[in-house]
This record gives C-alpha cells, structure tokens and sequence, in this order.
C-alpha cells in the first residue's frame, strides 16, 4: 500500500494559522518580483547565470570549492551519499535522520550501501557514541565510509548540534579515514541562533547543503557544497536521478533573494518559537520541548487531551499542525507572526479547559 498525504478537504473550515511545517512559507510579493526578473540559461549544460550566482554564493557561504543547485533537500542527501559511498559501505547517522528514515529507502534502493543507526538524546549522538560504533578496517566487516549529522535535528526538535561535539565528531571520522556529511536543512537557523558563521559550522565536513524551500522561505531547491571533485560526481548524480533543469534560474532567483533577505530574520522565528513554547508551558499538563531554533514539540497527554485529538480539535479551529513521531510538532517561518502564536496558545488553552 502507498500512503498518500490527504488531500486538502474542501468542507474543513479554512487554516487561518498553518504550523504544520516551514515548508509552508509562500514566496513575498517582493520574492515573486525577484523572481520575474531573473536573467535565466540552461542549467543542464552550466549556462544558467542566476543558477551559477547561487553556487557561488553557496559554495562560499559554506566555505566549500563548489556547489550545485538541486530541485530538493532530499536529492541533495540522496545524490551527496550515492556520490560518497559504493554498494556494501556504511553509513552512520542517527536513527532518526532523515537521510535514513524518510528518503523511501534511497540509500538501500539505490546505493546498496547498509546504515548503523547511532541513538542518543535530541536527535543527536554523542562523539563517544560515534567511537563506540566504529570498528577496525578488515575483510569481515562493512566499510565505514560516511559520517551524517542533521544541524538542526529535525525530529529531535529543531536542536543545535554544538561546535565543539561537530569538531569532535569529524575528527574522530577523520582519524578513521571516512568521509563526513551535514545535513543543513536548517543550518542557518543553528547559525542565526549560535551568531556561529555557516563556515566555520561546516569546517571539518567534506560536504554540506542548504534547504531554501523551508524557513528560507523560497518555494523550491537546495544547493549542496564540497570539493570540486565531489561536486563533479554530484551532478553526475543529479543527471541520472533526473534532476538536472533548464531555466531554473527562476527558482534560483528566490533563493539568492532569500540569502539576502531571509537570513537574519530567522530570529523572529525563534522568538515566535520560544513564546509558543512559553504560553503552552503555563498550561497544566502539557510537556513541551524547550526550543532551541523554529521547532516546538509538545505533548498534551497529561492535559487529558490525546495529541491527535488536539491536531483535530485544533484543525476545527483553522489552526494546522501535525504529529511526528509521537509529539506534536509545531513550526515557525516568515509567514506567522506573534498574534497567532498568541492565538493558537489560546485555542489550546480552550480545547484543554472543555475537555
Ligand atoms: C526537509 C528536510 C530534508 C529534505 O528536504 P526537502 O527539501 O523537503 O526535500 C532533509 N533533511 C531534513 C533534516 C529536513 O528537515
């Protein structure tokens, strides 16, 4: 059986606050005009300006040689670790990673390499965790080739893997001979929190990306960064998995437009974040995860209230959000502002007191 997301139903009232996922943002009036402008080539064979200015700025936001611009997050992770690894290697990263639990099994299907889920609190695995799961090289075991940290670790809550356990990490993969990937999906909003530059959040990691359709606010891409030679067998990637576009300097447009503008005010995200969680802790029985960047999760069990039966309570209300993974997850990005924070904790407040 294949699940499909439902659909929108057109008889549910109308989503006034939609929480569900800061890949909800629409592009600004002033992201569209960007976007109209955009001098545009042919991507495929390199001739696209707006697509070329991006990787530039990319490739030295993140201090890399070079970067490529891809439809997704997703093709950045699939076609970063098939460009890493071959059939039989290994790949660690956190059991609840992305990469290893919501890409349909591309590693597996595609490159035929194997996965050690490493456990640990937030999302994150500790450097000791990461030792203790590394063998010596012999012909009885799975190469370790590749290294995958999440900044932020999306399902552990949006949390900030600190500098120090990132340098700590990537210097025990490389005093092992393997290779060292970030997940960056949210990077800029670790680094906008921290005031740690993307460069030196990503020094150790031979290959990092940036998600633009998700609090950068752009409707589509990724770029992915690393040396000249990874980013060579990237594209090649990109090529055979279909990703490879024509005019796509009108997507690439929105997301230089976003680097410009979009950046530092992912602190009012955080601060929208923070008071969320702020006003669902002052209700009686609701667990809420401290938030480090633009993800709150809670629980309101101990409120009487079962977490999918808040979703659905909220739901009537036009307020949107989700489960994931046993918690409600809740969202900040440019489109929501501090009136609905308020409103939304209000809602709750009034679903828990009827129930
Ligand atoms: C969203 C996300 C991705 C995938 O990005 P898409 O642009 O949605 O394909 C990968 N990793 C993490 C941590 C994410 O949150």
């Amino acid at each position: 059986m294949h699940y499909t997301p439902a659909p929108r139903d057109p008889k549910a009232a109308p989503i006034r606050i939609n929480l569900l996922s800061d890949t909800q943002t629409r592009p600004t009036p002033a992201m569209r005009e960007a976007i109209a402008r955009a001098e545009v080539g042919d991507e495929q064979i390199g001739d696209d300006p707006t697509v070329n200015l991006l990787c530039e700025r990319v490739a030295d936001l993140l201090g890399k040689e070079a970067a490529v611009f891809m439809p997704s997050g997703t093709m950045c992770n699939v076609a970063a670790t098939l460009a890493h690894c071959r059939p039989g290697d290994e790949l660690l990263a956190h059991a609840t990673a992305h990469i290893i639990a919501r890409e349909g099994g591309a590693h597996a299907a595609l490159g035929g390499f194997q996965v050690t889920q490493l456990q640990g609190d937030d999302g994150q695995f500790t450097p000791e965790t990461f030792r203790a799961a590394l063998h010596p090289r012999s012909r009885y075991q799975p190469p370790q080739t590749l290294v995958s940290v999440e900044q932020t670790a999306n399902i552990g809550g949006g949390t900030i893997w600190k500098k120090k356990a990132l340098d700590e990490v990537a210097a025990i993969a490389k005093a092992n001979g393997m290779i060292t990937h970030m997940d960056g999906a949210r990077l800029l909003n670790a680094c906008v929190a921290t005031k740690i530059s993307a460069r030196d959040m990503t020094a150790g990691w031979d290959s990092a990306w940036i998600d633009f359709s998700k609090g950068l606010g752009a409707p589509i891409g990724g770029a992915i960064a690393g040396s000249r030679a990874f980013i060579d067998d990237v594209w090649r990637w990109k090529q055979r998995l279909g990703g490879s576009m024509r005019q796509a300097g009108i997507a690439a447009a929105a997301c230089v437009y976003a680097l410009d503008h979009h950046v530092d005010r992912l602190a009012d995200d955080h601060a929208n974040a923070r008071a969320l969680a702020r006003g669902l802790s002052q209700i009686d029985g609701i667990e809420v995860q401290e938030p480090e960047t633009n993800l709150v999760f809670f629980k309101p069990d101990g409120a009487g209230v079962p977490g999918d039966k808040m979703v659905e309570a909220l739901r009537k209300r036009g307020v949107l959000l989700a489960m994931m993974d046993g918690r409600i997850r809740a969202c900040t990005y440019l489109d929501i502002s501090a009136a609905m924070i308020e409103e939304t904790v209000g809602h709750v407040r009034e679903i828990v007191r009827s129930a």
